[in-house]
């Protein structure tokens, strides 16, 4: 199931620009995950490379979900071809290195990423965080198997995630537009603004990761392939595409 894919830079989309936006984008985080959001980026740090595990799994999660909407209504599929999960890293011109996982799923409205990636709906989060916050690191590790950290986990690697999402076209919903959620590390809101690049994706959902100066590892594609050949070959049934320099 996992492929390598050789390709040059020129043919990616633009990245995001971290441009400032205006306060009527931000957010504050529901507490709980505020909670959550410390604990992740304070205590995991030895787990870290759980992250990749948690973003593909929810990649495998949006396009099976997409497969399973167009039994009925074939029109989600529009906007982009084949459903996979693709993953590549690159150094920008300002110096920063950014690691991209995407997916041509079922994507978010703006509303559910504020939804989704803002508040805890999850049932169990108030127990894990009562767990976690009362035991040290090695026990707070051991939860992550029973718990599951999800999205948040990107910040162990990350000092700012940029979610550009689009929702897969619906009759109720037949011209989705392109917004991003955009949040760093040492933040207690986070901001949802329209992707000012338009609509790049035709369908899904792409995560970008700032990585931080001591997560770089996570560009080797070595290293990347060994994690998902070792957590998530087995998890993902659509292929998963590693972008390589060449
Ligand atoms: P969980 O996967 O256990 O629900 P997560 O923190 O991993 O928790 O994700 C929270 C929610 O955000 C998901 O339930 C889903 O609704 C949404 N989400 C996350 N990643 C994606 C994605 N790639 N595509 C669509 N929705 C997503
Ligand atoms: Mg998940």
């Amino acid at each position: 199931l996992f492929r390598a894919l050789s390709l040059s830079f020129t043919v990616l989309a633009a990245t995001l620009p971290a441009i400032a936006q205006d306060g009527a984008h931000k957010h504050t985080y529901q507490s709980d995950v505020a909670r959550l959001r410390k604990i992740v980026i304070n205590s995991l740090y030895s787990h870290r490379d759980v992250f990749l595990r948690e973003l593909i799994s929810n990649a495998n999660d949006a396009i099976e979900k997409l497969r399973l909407t167009s039994l009925t209504e074939p029109m989600v599929l529009s906007g982009a071809e084949s459903m996979n999960i693709t993953l590549r890293a690159f150094k920008e011109e300002d110096g920063t290195t950014k690691l991209v996982v995407r997916d041509t799923g079922i994507g978010m409205t703006p509303d559910e990423l504020r939804a989704n990636l803002g508040t805890l709906a999850k049932s169990g989060t108030s127990e894990f965080l009562a767990r976690a916050e009362k035991t040290d690191t090695t026990g707070t590790g051991n939860l992550i198997g029973a718990f599951g950290l999800g999205f948040y986990s990107s910040f162990l690697v990350a000092d700012k995630v940029y979610v550009a999402s689009i929702a897969a076209k619906t009759p109720a919903n037949p011209e989705p537009v392109q917004y991003v959620f955009a949040s760093s590390a040492d933040d207690s809101t986070f901001e949802v603004y329209p992707d000012p690049r338009g609509n790049t994706l035709g369908r899904g959902t792409e995560i970008t990761m700032v990585l931080k100066e001591d997560a770089l590892e996570y560009t080797d594609t070595v290293k990347v392939t060994e994690l998902v050949n070792k957590h998530s070959s087995f998890a993902t049934q659509f292929p998963i595409y590693l972008f390589t320099e060449r």
